[in-house]
C-alpha cells in the first residue's frame, strides 16, 4: 500500500505495480500500487479491470 499513490488512485490515476506484473492468457494483468484493485494493460497504458 502506497499511501501517496492511494491519493492518486482517489483522483482517478491508478498505477500498476511493474515487479509484480503478470502474462495470462488474457495478456497482462497487474494490481495497482496504490488501492490494489486489479488492472489490465493495453496498448496505451494500463487500465482498471472491469
Ligand atoms: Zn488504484
Amino acid at each position: 500500500m502506497n499511501l501517496l499513490q492511494l491519493f492518486r488512485c482517489l483522483a482517478g490515476e491508478h498505477k500498476a505495480n511493474e515487479r509484480r506484473v503478470r502474462l495470462t492468457y488474457n495478456g497482462w494483468r497487474a494490481r495497482c500500487r496504490g488501492c490494489g484493485r486489479k488492472m489490465v494493460r493495453f496498448n496505451d497504458g494500463w487500465m482498471l479491470h472491469r
